[in-house]
Order: structure tokens, then C-alpha cells, then sequence
């Protein structure tokens, strides 16, 4: 049955995407969210195929930067900067939940700036309180993001391995490239992301493994060595959803007049903690559900796009960030390998953009590895008689 009223509880990203297109197509939507528009921690990169799938990313009147640099260093120290082919968008996260609610409300959405403390109910009759009143609605959306105090209710509550620790700082600075550092043992990352005027710089670390208190430190060094005073300026800590594959191919996301999307559900890359594609293309595939009058088809939707690929990431994660190949650190290698060898070059870069998904990536490899490495031997011996010559140019290598 068609529903006649859906509440939404969280508009970010995913919940303002639902929104505006169930109310677009003629469904009374009623859109909470306590804070509306504001700086949600995060670094706001965009990849090529988020922008090219969601077009108003790059079509809108709003600012964000354009960055077409990357800069990677290995565990070890070892550095190389390159050129991507397609540039990434950063934005600030005031701007893009904006920009979301804004096409939300333009739609036709309810919004309301309200704390949704508890639900009661079932299919068809939910009701949803704050401390000053109940609000009723025939079918749930639960879009409340990683802090989702409705997820035990409904489905399974994350546990310490469905999540990531993350920490940083708002830095009043720009630059032109990206920057991710890789450290010893640590199941995550640093990253610098260049927004229009300033930096978001943080580190995620897989929960339970390092204090945020520890991460806050490792991070607070690396910005130290880079000359970027971070004091005084916004620090933020939140959680990241990366879930384990038992979780994400367990726990429900769907049931009788209900469904989750986003970081409610989980929906994000547990390598690389891109969250916000899959923020708005799990909205797009329940919302596709919910116009058929096919609510239940949401998991199935979920199934054949990009489950798959989060379950071949979340299989591999721990060996990515920890593991060895040929001898090294998975991410030394890669670091060297982008340093050497133009074909893994345009894989990094074909990863950054999305062209290149986890799923096919290992045969990528494989059967460009004899050349990769034939690439990365020349390359080494040039640079071995470069360095006598021009100490200094090869950039920390
Ligand atoms: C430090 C950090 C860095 C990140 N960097 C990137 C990045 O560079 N690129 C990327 O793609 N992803 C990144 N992510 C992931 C990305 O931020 C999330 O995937 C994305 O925000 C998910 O969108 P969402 O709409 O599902 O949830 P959110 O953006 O979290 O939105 C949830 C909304 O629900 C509201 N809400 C919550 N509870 C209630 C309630 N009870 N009642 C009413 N409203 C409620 C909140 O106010 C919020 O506005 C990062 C995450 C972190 C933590």
C-alpha cells in the first residue's frame, strides 16, 4: 500500500535526498533533524563518480574546492605526489546539507527542526515523540546518521567492529593538494582534505584499538611536522561507520514500514570511510523502492548495487591497512608502486575517481603486476642515476 505520510528522521545527506524525491513525486514527507544545516564532521571529498551520478553536486550555485593533486605517505616515510585525472570536490558540510535541504524543502518536504527522542508503533501507524509532542506517520525512515539511537531497536546495535574512531581540526588554511598519511600498525588514516578556506584535517582508527585521546596525538604530531598550527582552531571527534561483514551482510536494513540509509545503516567504504555516496544512493534506491510501491525491494536494490562491493572492502580492510605484499606494507608498496610506475599511476587514480571498484581490482592488478613491476625497475634504476646527479629531486625516496 501506498503510504500517505513518511517521516524521515535526519536530514543529512542521505535523509534530504529521500525527502526531496519522494516529495517531488506527491508523498506527504515530514523531515526532522535537531540541527538543519551545520558543520558535521567530516572531510567532504567527493569523487568523480558521486559528482557524475548526483550532477547538482556540480551544477549548484555553492562553494566548494576543486582538487586535482594527491599526496601519499607510507608507514615507512616514503612519499609521492601525483596528478589525478579526475579532480575531486570538497566541500563543507554546511554547505552541502544546505544545499540538500534546500532541494528538499523546494520539493515540498515538511521540515521541521526538531530532536526525535523515541518511536512507537508499528507498520502503517508509527509514532514518533519529542519531550513537546507526537507526530505520526505511516512509513519510518531512519537517516539519523552514525549516532543512530535507533538502530537496537530495529535492527542490531554497532558493535566496536562495525566502527571507527575519528578525530581533527578545522584549520583556517588552503592548499592544492590532498594529503593521506599511513602510519605503523594503524588501522586507518590521515587525511588533509583542502576545502575553500580552510583545511578539515583528521584521522579515523578502527574503535577500541587506539584512545581518541591517541589518535588525537598521532594526528597533532603529523600536523606539526607539516608547519600547520592547529591551535586554538575547531577540534571534532565523531564515529564512522565500517562494518564488519558479518554486520553488514546480518543486520536488517529493512522491515515492515521501516528502512534505514546511510551512516544509520552503515552504508560506508570500511577503507577508505567514503560515506557520502552511499549516503545518497541508498536514499536514491529506497526511494526507487518506495515509487514502485515496493518498499520490500530496497534490500534486493541494495544487493545487486553496491553491497557487494562494501563486502569486498570490509573483507580486505584489516589486510590493506596491516598486511604485507611482497615483502613490505601493503601501503608502502602502493606508495612505491605510484612512485614508479605509470599503469599503477592510472589505477590510484581510476580508485580515486570510482572508476575502479574493489570488485575486479585484485585481476586488475594481477595481470598488470609483470608490467608494474617491470615499470617500477626501470624506473628505479633511472632514479638511482638521477639521484647522483640531482640529489633532492625524487621527492622523499
Ligand atoms: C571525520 C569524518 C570524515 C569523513 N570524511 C568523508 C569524506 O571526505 N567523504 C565522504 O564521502 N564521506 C566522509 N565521511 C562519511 C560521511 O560524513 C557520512 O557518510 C555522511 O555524512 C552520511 O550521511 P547521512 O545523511 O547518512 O548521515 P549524517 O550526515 O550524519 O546526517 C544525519 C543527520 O541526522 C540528524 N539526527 C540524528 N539523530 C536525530 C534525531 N534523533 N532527531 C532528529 N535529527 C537527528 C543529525 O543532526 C544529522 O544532520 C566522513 C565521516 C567522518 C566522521
Amino acid at each position: 500500500m501506498k503510504p500517505r505520510s513518511i517521516a524521515v528522521i535526519g536530514g543529512g545527506p542521505a535523509g534530504s535526498l529521500v525527502a526531496a524525491k519522494l516529495a517531488q513525486s506527491g508523498y506527504r514527507v515530514l523531515l526532522f533533524d535537531e540541527k538543519l544545516a551545520w558543520e558535521k564532521p567530516c572531510g567532504g571529498g567527493l569523487t568523480h563518480k558521486a559528482i557524475t551520478r548526483y550532477p547538482f553536486l556540480r551544477e549548484a550555485h555553492v562553494e566548494r574546492n576543486w582538487i586535482s593533486r594527491c599526496e601519499i605517505t607510507s608507514p615507512s616515510g616514503r612519499r609521492v605526489e601525483f596528478q589525478l585525472d579526475q579532480p575531486i570536490a570538497i566541500f563543507s558540510r554546511r554547505v552541502l546539507n544546505g544545499l540538500l535541504l534546500n532541494m528538499a524543502v523546494q520539493a515540498g518536504a515538511e521540515l521541521r527542526q526538531l530532536r526525535i527522542t523515541s518511536i512507537e508503533g508499528s507498520l502503517g501507524h508509527w509514532r514518533l515523540h519529542n519531550p513537546d509532542r507526537e507526530i505520526q506517520a505511516e512509513y519510518l525512515i531512519l537517516a539519523t546518521g552514525a549516532r543512530n539511537p535507533f538502530r537496537a531497536q530495529f535492527s542490531r546495535a554497532f558493535t566496536a567492529d562495525d566502527l571507527m574512531a575519528t578525530a581533527g581540526y578545522f584549520i583556517p588554511r588552503t592548499r592544492d593538494s590532498i594529503e593521506l598519511q599511513f602510519l605503523p600498525g594503524l588501522h586507518g588514516y590521515i587525511w588533509i582534505f583542502p576545502r575553500t578556506n580552510h583545511l578539515s584535517a583528521g584521522i579515523c582508527g578502527k574503535l577500541g584499538a587506539l584512545s581518541t585521546t591517541r589518535l588525537r596525538e598521532l594526528l597533532e604530531q603529523s600536523l606539526r611536522k607539516a608547519g600547520l598550527a592547529f591551535a586554538g582552531t575547531e577540534f571534532y571527534a565523531h564515529i564512522l561507520p565500517a562494518l564488519s561483514l558479518n554486520t553488514l551482510r546480518r543486520a536488517p536494513v529493512t522491515g515492515p514500514g521501516w528502512a534505514m540509509i546511510g551512516d544509520a545503516a552503515g552504508f560506508t567504504d570500511p577503507i577508505t570511510g567514503e560515506g557520502l555516496y552511499y549516503a545518497l544512493r541508498s536514499a536514491d534506491l529506497l526511494s526507487d523502492a518506495l515509487l514502485q510501491e515496493h518498499p520490500e525491494s530496497y534490500s534486493i536494490r541494495l544487493d545487486t548495487d553496491f553491497l557487494p562491493e562494501l563486502e569486498v572492502a570490509a573483507r580486505v580492510a584489516d589486510r590493506f591497512f596491516t598486511g604485507r605484499w611482497m615483502g613490505e606494507a601493503v601501503t608502502d608498496r602502493m606508495v612505491q608502486f605510484t612512485h614508479h610506475s605509470p599503469k599503477f599511476r592510472d589505477l590510484m587514480c581510476d580508485m580515486f575517481s570510482g572508476a575502479q571498484g574493489y570488485m575486479g581490482l585484485r585481476q586488475r592488478l594481477y595481470c598488470a603486476l609483470p608490467a608494474m613491476v617491470a615499470e617500477s625497475a626501470i624506473s628505479a634504476l633511472g632514479l638511482r642515476g638521477e639521484r647522483r646527479c640531482r640529489p633532492g629531486i625524487p621527492k622523499a625516496f
